[in-house]
């Protein structure tokens, strides 16, 4: 897979990075871009950075090497080794490749704002309180800009008012909202699920971003209790920073739960604004798929479901019984789930939400862990 023509340039919608990526796998040549709304050119530097996290899971996945014509930070190439170890030993279907670079040197730039992934859902929105809460600490650097990725290249009157809510979070707490266009997984969804990726694709619209960010943090969905192979990662995160620019995986503190009960459930900004559902509308809760009704619970267990203005309550146990919970780690929330609603005493929630466990497992042909 070849990187090259790596190219900064004004567009209808903003700044755009892009770069040309050739590939065997594949004739012709297509560009895979980072488009900046609103942003200024010197916040894109004219880097491999980006590219190298963006490919190097799908270069893994063809067996092909990685050469990225334009410079890269010694850093990450360095590092991109350790992720790759890590990815192998994960996921047997990306093997160790070759990484080269026309030219590795130390990244520069990286100013003093501090960038926080930010989609509205429970788990920026604790990172995002939790920062404020800490503003008052001697050498903190607080959060400066809320950074939403459209990986999905969503657009029209659903995504502008997600994009809306998004912009008055971020005015509300001395924020800027950056917003960035990919087409990169147009690039990946053919080779690389999106649970395995998203943390490579999150430190690739930040290494894009080198010239504004000095620090980014990417908000934790797992636990440190339990961390079980996850594209965002404690031990994967850090990986994709430069020399100028720290990547940081925070919040693997607390459950969604804890989450909750510690910062969301008493902050009238997330319960006005949250938003945690990807299936139906960007910009909405539909309350009836696992992630929306897990959500619900840890509201429920926090006793702040009837004060979210944004999830449809009460809570219906019937449909959490037999909720579908397709993925490992939306089962493995769900098990926690259930301890959680035990220790609280709430065994009405924790019978429902194993009752859907054995419900998923029968679909499966699986027995209950
Ligand atoms: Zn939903």
């Amino acid at each position: 897979m070849i990187v090259e023509d790596v190219r900064r340039a004004e567009t209808a919608r903003g700044w755009r990075l892009s770069a040309a990526v050739r590939t065997k796998a594949a004739p012709g040549v297509t560009r895979l871009y980072f488009t900046v709304r609103g942003g200024k050119p010197d916040w894109l530097p004219e880097r491999g950075d980006a590219f190298l996290a963006a490919l190097l899971m799908p270069a893994m996945s063809l067996g092909e090497e990685l050469a990225v014509d334009a410079p890269v930070s010694r850093r990450l190439i360095r590092s991109a080794r350790t992720v790759m170890e890590i990815y192998s030993t994960w996921w047997q279907q990306f093997r160790t490749i070759r990484v080269v670079a026309a030219e590795t040197c130390a990244a520069v730039g990286g100013q003093d704002a501090v960038g926080l992934f930010f989609t509205t859902g429970v788990d920026c929105f604790y990172s995002l309180l939790k920062d404020g809460e800490r503003r008052a600490e001697p050498g903190h650097q607080p959060v400066t800009d809320l950074l939403f990725a459209n990986f999905e290249q969503h657009c029209g009157p659903d995504h502008d008012r997600l994009v809306a809510r998004i912009g008055h979070v971020a005015a509300r707490t001395g924020c800027r909202a950056v917003v960035v266009d990919t087409n990169l997984r147009f690039f990946t969804d053919p080779l690389a699920g999106w649970e395995a990726y998203h943390g490579a694709a999150l430190g690739s619209v930040a290494l894009g971003l080198q010239g504004l960010l000095g620090r980014c943090l990417i908000a934790a969905s797992d636990q440190y209790r339990h961390l079980p192979p996850l594209g965002s990662h404690p031990v994967l995160d850090h990986l994709w920073s430069t020399e100028c620019l720290e990547i940081v995986h925070d919040g693997a503190e607390a459950t969604r739960t804890e989450k909750v009960e510690r910062h969301l459930a008493r902050a009238e900004l997330a319960l006005e604004n949250l938003t945690v559902c990807w299936r139906g509308r960007p910009d909405r809760n539909c309350g009836v798929c696992e992630k929306c009704l897990r959500t619900m619970v840890a509201f429920e267990l926090a006793g702040a479901l009837h004060r979210c203005r944004t999830l449809p309550g009460p809570l219906d146990l019937d449909r959490l019984r037999t909720v579908a919970i397709c993925s490992e780690d939306a089962q493995d929330a769900m098990r926690s789930m259930v301890r959680e609603a035990r220790a609280r005493g709430r065994h009405d929630i924790a019978d429902a939400a194993e009752a859907a466990l054995r419900h998923q497992a029968r679909r499966s042909g699986q027995g209950v862990r």
